[in-house]
């Protein structure tokens, strides 16, 4: 916990700014923030696209597991994939030790680490940041001394498992040093301002410096490059991979939902405009031996297709449908059922409604995009058992259910008369303005 009620922010949240600010500008892709504790600088990181591997080490395991379960993938995470890819790893493990997994990172955090370590083990840990892990970028923070007797009441540290508070001139001469030694340059700011007036003295309460690599086109420092490539003493506690439309299996599943999706607004539409063309789909369904009327059932199907064909941008949709005994079920699985007696018994009728794959294509971006091509969407969606595909596979096949009972009853109600040609050249036209809207 912060000693300092009068930061605001508070002080915790400016570090972490600070590292999202750099995060934003740099846009590095490997980052690991050691001696995470809780987790709390990578939940922000997690939100940021650049950065692909995101990993946490502290010496106390017990501590990161605590909030592990807010690393996890949100459910719009899942819903809503994008083509970002961000695995976060969670290690138990001290950074005074090497680690290969660690190695060739963009950018590494140590935020009110190093204060928790005796002096001893700063230097192993700067031999294994800087001379070992060699990455891009290192910001490391770390109480400012100077700025203890600001504190009401402070004696002594400022948190009872620090070994130690540096000066500016202690963490400056540190920096310099590992610079030296190892190919950086460092730039001293820190978050925290002193009240008016005695910033220039005191300076900020948390003093930061940011290390560059100096050549950082170098993979890793050769001069420094040791025996230990091949060592992995961390315990790793929790791998967690993000879904990512680049994972093929995600991308076919949220491919194969967006044109369902879309196919199904379609059917709705359209089906909203000619629906009321009872007199057709009554016809059909409703034969007197309760058999579907085959013939019928392909007149009126072309009949159809000869006036949506003509819809806008050459785009057609069908309805078509059939209805078959218990014993005649026929592959699309359209049952009419008959009773002991033998009676019928049309518990649900089911249409067919075709929607063609170039209008779901062309007219939806995300669906070209993510299939490349209609071929390619062709196959995928041969390829998915919830799909069901015209013979020629050229359309995706809807069925539309609907209650017998509704149906028989609107047979009746329903003026012949009036449902007739009018009320459908209506509904043509409607869904052609929305076939407009949509393609
Ligand atoms: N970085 C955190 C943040 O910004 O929210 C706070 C760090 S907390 C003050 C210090 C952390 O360093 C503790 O979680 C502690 O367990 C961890 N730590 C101490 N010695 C360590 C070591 N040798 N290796 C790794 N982590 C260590």
């Amino acid at each position: 916990m912060d000693p300092l009620p009068f930061f605001s922010p508070p002080l915790h949240s400016q570090r972490h700014t600070f590292v999202i600010d750099y995060v934003l500008k740099n846009k590095p892709v490997k980052v690991v923030d050691l001696g995470c504790c809780e987790c709390t600088l990578l939940q922000k990181l997690r939100f940021h696209h650049a950065i692909q591997l995101l990993v946490g080490v502290d010496i106390d395991g017990a501590t990161v597991k605590k909030k592990i379960h807010e690393l996890t993938p949100l459910s719009t995470d899942y819903l809503q994939p994008t083509f970002d890819q961000l695995r976060i790893e969670l290690y138990e493990g001290s950074v005074t030790q090497k680690d290969a997994r660690l190695k060739g990172f963009d950018l590494v955090t140590s935020i009110e680490l190093i204060e928790h370590l005796s002096l001893a083990d700063v230097e192993g840990f700067s031999e294994v940041v800087f001379g070992y892990m060699t990455p891009v970028a290192v910001i490391v923070s770390t109480p400012n001394s100077e700025f203890n007797p600001l504190f009401p009441g402070l004696t002594g540290f400022r948190h009872s498992d620090h070994k130690f508070e540096w000066t500016r001139a202690e963490f400056r001469s540190w920096a310099l040093k590992v610079c030296l030694r190892y190919g950086y340059e460092v730039e001293f700011t820190g978050v925290g301002q002193a009240p008016p007036g005695t910033q220039q003295s005191v300076g900020f309460c948390s003093q930061i410096g940011v290390f560059r690599r100096i050549n950082e086109q170098d993979g890793c420092n050769v001069l420094f490059s040791d025996d230990s490539d091949g060592v992995f003493p961390y315990t790793l506690l929790k791998s967690i991979e993000y879904p990512s439309l680049r994972d093929n299996n995600i991308l076919r599943k949220v491919l194969v939902s967006e044109v369902l999706y879309w196919a199904e607004q379609m059917k709705t539409r359209w089906i909203e405009g000619f629906i009321d063309r009872s007199d057709i789909a009554n016809t059909l369904y409703y034969t007197e031996d309760g058999e579907g009327d085959c013939d019928r059932v392909s007149e009126l199907c072309t009949a159809m297709e000869d006036k949506l064909t003509a819809a806008a941008c050459g785009a057609e949709m069908q309805q078509c449908g059939r209805v078959v005994s218990e014993d005649q079920e026929g592959e699309d699985g359209d049952v009419l059922r008959t009773n002991s007696k033998g009676q019928e018994e049309f518990s649900q009728l089911r249409r067919c409604v075709s929607v063609p794959l170039a209008v779901l294509w062309a007219g939806y971006p995300k669906v070209s995009a993510w299939s490349g091509s209609l071929s390619n969407l062709r196959l995928i969606l041969m390829e998915d058992t919830k799909v069901k595909l015209s013979q020629d596979g050229s359309a995706l096949l809807l069925y539309h259910q609907e209650q017998e009972e509704e149906d028989h009853d609107d047979l009746k109600d329903d003026d012949f008369e009036d449902s007739g040609c009018t009320e459908a050249s209506q509904c043509y036209h409607s869904a052609e303005e929305d076939w407009e809207a949509y393609v």
